[in-house]
Formats: structure tokens, C-alpha cells, sequence
């Protein structure tokens, strides 16, 4: 061990453990670089480091897809672009639907439940379906809502938040420095603007991104940064699953000591965040991946099945959760 390498892990001690205050993106760069040797130290510290800024629950969340499909972006990672040979088709659920998978989320013990439309923004038609979405919720079911429906303008901000909202999701994806690569029907600093003013309206901020799109660990370690100066409530981190027929298709998966390193690296550069595993760690960290996650510095999951690919199922998690003695955060401790 150099002085160099033990050098970052004692100053995160000291700075995020100790005094909580999260990495900067150099520092972050050199977590991202710590070999593979470091892994299990990093780890730990991520996972004290959540234990002491966050505590020992675990957040549940659950995630419907009220319109699915048939997006005219060209996210290159997502399969529900319109503009890709992507196999999944445009469809609507019902509102008795969207009661129901409310109904089996909070029975898992969930507090959220996300409505999620892949659109760039909500069109009146969408806006009056989450309307009526929400009131048929809240009319049966004790659970917070969150919203992901795209980019909005300064009125539907308004309006969601008036729906009584809890949380909104809009993900920078990545870096901005990286995102001309990922994405080029919309630019990062209109997402940007999106969160500002979802925070202003006085909506929780969910905004996280995708791992493993090509972007260098320079990228990556900008990506925490970016993140830190928005400050979000929550930050959901998927790694990428190369989906057949999109333009990240050929991707390789990232590797799973890789994504480890990343997800304790988020950890410390953002130590009292809601830090959430989203889609495509079944592939990336294999049947470990949830336990190693949940004790290197993750603190909310989904459960069930993500947007477009199986996840695992919720029991599994759940046990899991269990087995780890971590709590599941309880609704009335979230208001
Ligand atoms: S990530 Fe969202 S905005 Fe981009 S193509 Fe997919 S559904 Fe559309």
C-alpha cells in the first residue's frame, strides 16, 4: 500500500466520516482509481460513512409505467426511444391499474411510488391521466408519490406540485461533458433547469444517471460533482444493461468491482443523499451485487420490476433487507 493510494481513503475518513462533508470531484477521481486491492476498505468506509449521515434504513420504493414506450428522444442507453429498433412498443395503463400496482407497492412496505411516462415532456393528455392517477391513489392507498415524467415548463411544475407531488424524478444521466455523446435531441442544461425549478416549487429532487455509457473515470467522477452542486434528495444509479437495438447497444457491461467502487465513490462525494439502486445491477453485480451494494453505502431500493427488464423480485430484496438486519424505512418517519 503507497502512501498515495491509503492517503485518499484517510482524508475521506476524516473529511466525509468524521465532519460530513462529501468529496470533491478530485478527490472523487481518486477513489475511482483505487485498485482493486482497496475494494473492501473502500466499502466499509462507504458503508459507515451512510450509516452515520443517513442511519440504518433502507428506503422501498416502487415504480409503475404509465406510458410506456414510443419516446421521440434518442437517449442511446434506452429502449423506449421511438427512434430505435428497440423492441418495446407505446402503450398506456389504466387508472384501475395504476391503483393496483399502488395496492402490491405498499404492500411490500414501500413509502414511494413513482408514476413514470417515457416522454420528453407531459402533454396535457398526460397531465390530466396523472391528475386523475393521483386522486384514485390517494382516494385507496397510504403511500407518497413521485413523478417522472420528463422536462416540464415553470406550469406543470406548478401543477404537480399542486397534485401534491412528493418527489420528482429527472436524471442528468451523466456528466455534462459526456452527455453530447448520450443524448442529442435536448441539451443537459434544460434537465438542469427542470430540477431547479422542481426544488423551487418545494417537490423532493430525485436526479441520478446511468454508469457505464463510455464515460471516462474523469467523466464520472465530474458526474458525482455535478450531482453534489444540485444537491437532490435522492440519486438513483442504474449501470447500464446494453439494450438490443439502441445505440449502446454493443456496450460491454460494466464490471462489477468497477461498479462497486463507483457506487461507494457517490457514497462519499454525497454522504446524506438518498443513494438508490435502479435498473441494470442484476447484470452488472450478479446475485452479490445487492448485498455488497447495501453495505458500501446504498440506502433505498426499487423493488419488482424496473421500466422495460426484469428485476429481481421483491421478496429477494426484501429477505435480503432482512437477513442484513437493515430496516425498512416506515412512511410516517419520511413525512
Ligand atoms: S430516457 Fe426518457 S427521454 Fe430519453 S428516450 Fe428514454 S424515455 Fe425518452
Amino acid at each position: 500500500m503507497t502512501g498515495v493510494l491509503a492517503d485518499i481513503l484517510d482524508t475521506a475518513r476524516d473529511q466525509v466520516l468524521e465532519r460530513g462533508e462529501g468529496l470533491t470531484q478530485e478527490q472523487t477521481l481518486a477513489v475511482l482509481q483505487l485498485p482493486d486491492e482497496r475494494l473492501d476498505d473502500l466499502l466499509q468506509l462507504a458503508h459507515e460513512v451512510r450509516m452515520r449521515w443517513c442511519g440504518p434504513e433502507v428506503e422501498v420504493e416502487g415504480i409503475i409505467s404509465l406510458k410506456t414506450g414510443g419516446c421521440p428522444e434518442d437517449c442511446h442507453f434506452c429502449s423506449q426511444s421511438g427512434l430505435f429498433e428497440s423492441p418495446v412498443r407505446s402503450a398506456w395503463i389504466d387508472i384501475p391499474s395504476l391503483v393496483e400496482a399502488a395496492k402490491q407497492t405498499q404492500k411490500t412496505g414501500a413509502t414511494e411510488f413513482c408514476i413514470v411516462a417515457a416522454v420528453r415532456g407531459p402533454d396535457k393528455r398526460l397531465m390530466s391521466q396523472v391528475a386523475a392517477g393521483i386522486e384514485a391513489i390517494r382516494n385507496e392507498v397510504d403511500i407518497q408519490i413521485a413523478c417522472s415524467l420528463g422536462m416540464l415548463t415553470q406550469e406543470q411544475v406548478d401543477e404537480l406540485a399542486a397534485m401534491g407531488v412528493h418527489r420528482y424524478n429527472h436524471n442528468l444521466e451523466t456528466s455534462r461533458s459526456h452527455f453530447p455523446n448520450v443524448v442529442t435531441t435536448h441539451t443537459w442544461e434544460e434537465r438542469w433547469g427542470t430540477l431547479k425549478m422542481v426544488r423551487e416549487a418545494g417537490m423532493e429532487v430525485c436526479c441520478g444517471g446511468i454508469l457505464g455509457m463510455g464515460e471516462s473515470l474523469e467523466q464520472r467522477a465530474e458526474f458525482a460533482a455535478d450531482l453534489a452542486e444540485l444537491e437532490p434528495d435522492e440519486v438513483p444509479l442504474n449501470f447500464l444493461n446494453p439494450r438490443p437495438g439502441t445505440p449502446f447497444g454493443d456496450l460491454d457491461v460494466m464490471p462489477a468491482t468497477e461498479a462497486l467502487k463507483a457506487v461507494a465513490a457517490f457514497r462519499l462525494a454525497l454522504p446524506r443523499t438518498i443513494l438508490r439502486f435502479a435498473g441494470g445491477r442484476e447484470i452488472t453485480l450478479g446475485d452479490l451485487g445487492a448485498e455488497k451494494g447495501i453495505l458500501g453505502g446504498i440506502n433505498a431500493v426499487i423493488v419488482g420490476n424496473y421500466l422495460t427488464t426484469l428485476g429481481r423480485p421483491a421478496e429477494s430484496d426484501l429477505d435480503l433487507l432482512d437477513q442484513l438486519k437493515m430496516p425498512i424505512k416506515a412512511l410516517n418517519e419520511s413525512l
